[in-house]
């Protein structure tokens, strides 16, 4: 990494459930790279899921960051202000056809392909081909409720590769490893991977420092870098914790919260240290 006054970095915690020592460790390395080459350290709060999102998990995230040590450059950046940006973004990519209106529920889509989908939480199962409207119909104006949802449509066959900073060359083909993409749900917020891209955008993010779990959400973003004209940042995707059973760490594995082990009086010095010493 090239030593730089101009690195951009940001934590982007949702405040879904406490946070854990993975989320943790994913933290620590965003703000080491960023501290290594004194670059700035935002601090994103993805606060847009109104079903799971409670006041309480984003004071507890906030309390928890800065136990843990963490500083950030002020103002925190919360996603629930900025949608008129992402409404913003979104006109843009309607006016460029890129995306298209679908009224398929989640069910419409797993029952085409006939196959349960195992995703995690910012993954989708891949649309059917047969369910997009054809690239001559013309398409719906924007409704000012925006109560549709509106997918992507990606170019089909398309090879995308990126340097992952910690994970190497990365490669994925647009239609067979991910398919048309959420970006705007009928509850009037823009999904995670266009509300995420816009953000990076907009906050001249040089650097996202995340979990191994989002590589293929990067794939989706790089297309919609590309469609909005903004150049993509670079991407260090961390290898995800895993507990002593090989299983991924999860907001449910309680016992490995930070409120957990605070309670238990582990002190932010030895969390900070078993880091220092996992593989990364
Ligand atoms: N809030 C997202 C998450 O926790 C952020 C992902 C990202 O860093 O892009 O999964």
């Amino acid at each position: 990494m090239a030593l730089s006054k101009t690195y951009r970095g940001r934590l982007a915690p949702s405040p879904t459930g406490h946070l854990h020592l993975g989320h943790a460790r994913t933290f620590w390395l965003a703000a080491e790279r960023a501290r290594a080459v004194g670059g700035t350290l935002l601090l994103r709060n993805d606060d847009l899921d109104a079903i799971r999102f409670r006041l309480d998990f984003v004071a507890a995230m906030l309390e928890e960051l800065r136990w843990l040590g963490f500083t950030w450059e002020e103002p925190i950046i919360a996603q629930s202000q900025r949608l008129p940006l992402y409404r913003a973004a979104l006109a843009r990519l309607h006016a460029a056809g890129a995306i298209f209106p679908c009224t398929r529920t989640r069910r419409d889509v797993l029952d085409a392909i006939g196959a349960p989908h195992e995703g995690g939480d910012n993954d989708e199962p891949i649309y059917p081909p047969q369910f997009r409207p054809a690239l001559d119909a013309p398409l719906p104006p924007l409704t000012d409720t925006l109560a549709v949802n509106w997918r992507f449509r990606v170019p089909d066959g398309e090879t995308l590769t990126f340097q992952d900073q910690a994970l190497g060359p990365q490669t994925a083909t647009a239609g067979r490893d991910f398919g048309d993409f959420l970006v705007w749900r009928k509850d009037g917020v823009p999904s995670y991977q266009l509300a995420c891209t816009v953000d990076d955008a907009d906050l001249r993010i040089t650097e996202v420092v995340r979990g191994a779990d989002l590589v293929k959400s990067t794939f989706r973003q790089l297309l919609l870098f590309r469609a909005l004209g903004a150049p993509a940042p670079e991407f260090y995707h961390a290898p995800l914790m895993l507990d002593d059973a090989g299983v991924r760490l999860a907001k449910r594995h309680d016992a490995l919260s930070l409120r957990a082990l605070r309670e238990q009086g582990v002190t932010p010095a030895q969390i900070i240290e078993t880091f220092r010493h996992a593989p990364a």
